[in-house]
């Protein structure tokens, strides 16, 4: 991955070196308050990033923006050299941004599983809907997925009976089965007890590990150092400072930056 600051004019280079994410000059106001300054960033196909910062500092406002679950008042984003709020409107604009949403898989601090669905079930619904994937297809597909995180064995239950470490392992197998060009991770173990994040930590790894691309949002300064290639320090919306974990961990250039990792390092 590659970050970029300041303007960039240059236009995507060709197939294969084009990078897999990118975000020009993102702005993102909620009325008087401007959440996203002016956001630049690049990563490249199967490269991971590590996304920090206080809380409020537009962090999951950021990886929204991405997958257009916010609309940026100003700036572009890519994925894979498409426009994602390319400038359409209408119909034409939801046909786009539904086949660009495909392609991202987003998992999120809460689980979001369809409760009324079994763990199986919540895997295939999209391949089936969106796809056109038939039955036995699909559940060969939720199989092989859960197969993955551990869950094999748990195709039939429904998502009240397993724990939060298993949910979310779901909702990795679920993104997973649209096969994403890149996964977008906002906190998706905050909300677990602390014996269950390793488990989910685990699957991003394997996923890191199968050159997946990766955005994670993470509070977790130990497993963002074994698992990105970059770290990206946000605060007040804008990207303070960002490098590789083990220089932006052992010496972060910023005081903001050091400040923030006192806290946690
Ligand atoms: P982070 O994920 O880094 O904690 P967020 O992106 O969630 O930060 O939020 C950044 C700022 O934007 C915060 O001040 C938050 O209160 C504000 N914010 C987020 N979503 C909305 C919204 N829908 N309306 C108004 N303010 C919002
Ligand atoms: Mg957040």
């Amino acid at each position: 991955m590659t970050l970029t600051t300041g303007t960039r004019t240059t236009a995507a280079p060709a197939t294969g070196t084009r990078p897999m994410v990118e975000v020009r000059n993102a702005h993102k106001r909620y009325g008087a308050l401007e959440v996203l300054k002016g956001i630049d960033l690049t990563v490249d196909r199967g490269r991971i990033i590590a996304i920090i910062g206080p809380s409020g500092s537009g962090k999951s406002t950021l990886l929204r923006a991405i997958n257009h679950l916010e609309t940026l008042n100003d700036g572009e984003i890519f994925l894979d050299g498409v426009q994602v709020n390319a400038p359409l409107s209408g119909a034409a604009f939801e046909r786009h941004i539904n086949a660009v949403r495909q392609q991202m898989g987003m998992v999120f601090q809460h689980f979001n599983l369809f409760p009324h669905l079994t763990v199986a079930q919540n895997v295939t619904l999209a391949p089936m809907l969106l796809k056109g994937m038939k039955t036995a297809e699909a559940r060969d597909l939720a199989r092989g997925l859960l197969d993955k995180v551990g869950l094999a064995d748990r195709m039939d239950t429904y998502p009240s009976r397993l724990s939060g470490g298993q949910k979310q392992r779901v909702a990795i197998a679920r993104a997973l089965a649209m096969e994403p060009k890149v996964m977008l991770f906002d906190e998706a173990t905050s909300a677990l007890d602390p014996e269950l994040v390793d488990e989910v930590n685990l699957v991003m790894k394997q996923l890191a590990a199968e050159h997946m691309t990766m955005l994670i949002v993470t509070h977790e300064m130990r497993f963002a150092g074994e698992v990105a290639d970059r770290v990206l320090f946000m605060d007040g919306g804008v990207v303070v400072e960002e490098g590789p974990p083990d220089e932006m961990f052992r010496a972060p250039r910023q005081e903001r930056t050091r400040g923030f990792l006192r806290k946690y390092l």
